[in-house]
């Protein structure tokens, strides 16, 4: 079945240029031309990824983005007029997949979707990469052999392999560790990240698979 694509861009023939490249590349894409309206069209329509404007009537990209992060598991490129822009988008904590500049071509754009895609489908199935997690017993193994990570490093390594190539921010990895609310400082995200490629190097010498992202944060990637 063809993804699905949703097109926000409040100019029009932009938004339909794009529109008619994603279905000649054989996609199923829709068109809004305004933020108010996606939460709305995601939560009714099967959507596989959004390709979020910042600059929308109704309501602003990065506050979609948001909501769309809080509360589905879509994919999200950002859309941006400022190629500076983009160091300070990072650092918003808006968890999106991937960030293109205006202006930019459709082959361009395309690709991008391509490749965010094809990361979130490689992330169905981590066994991939030869990691199985296992809740239970907070159980992570590479090739079989037993991590021996702590609950809260299985915590951190289970948010960041739910998406692969997803930068979280220290924050967001901090809200998905600490459930209770407990204040932690930055620092301790870094050190948890530490052990974690520690015991992984331990199994897998030369391959990182947890990266850190200078500035902003972290990701898994296989
Ligand atoms: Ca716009």
């Amino acid at each position: 079945m063809a993804d699905r694509i949703l097109v926000v861009e409040d100019e029009e023939k932009l938004a339909a240029l794009l529109h008619d490249y994603l279905v000649q590349e054989g996609f199923e894409a829709s068109v809004l031309h305004r933020g108010d309206q996606v939460e709305d069209w995601v939560r009714t329509h099967e959507t596989d990824l959004v390709l979020l404007d910042l600059m929308l009537p109704g309501k602003s990209g990065l506050e979609v983005c948001k909501a769309l992060r809080a509360g589905t598991g879509v994919s999200i490129i950002i859309v941006t007029a400022r190629v500076d822009e983009i160091d300070r988008l990072l650092g918003l904590e808006l968890g999106a997949d991937d960030y293109i500049c205006k202006p930019f071509s459709p082959r361009e754009v395309v690709a991008r979707v391509k490749a965010v895609l094809r990361r979130v489908k490689r992330g169905d199935t981590p066994q991939d990469s030869g990691l199985t997690m296992d809740d239970s017993g907070y159980r992570a193994a590479l090739s079989g052999k037993d991590l021996g990570l702590t609950a809260v490093e299985f915590e951190l390594l289970k948010v960041l392999v739910a998406h692969p190539g997803r930068i979280y921010t220290r924050e967001q990895l901090m809200d998905a560790m600490y459930r209770d609310q407990r204040v932690v400082s930055d620092r301790t995200v870094d050190s948890h990240v530490k052990k974690i490629r520690k015991k992984i190097s331990a199994v897998l010498p030369d391959r990182e698979i947890v990266h850190s992202v200078y500035g902003v944060g972290y990701k898994y990637e296989w």
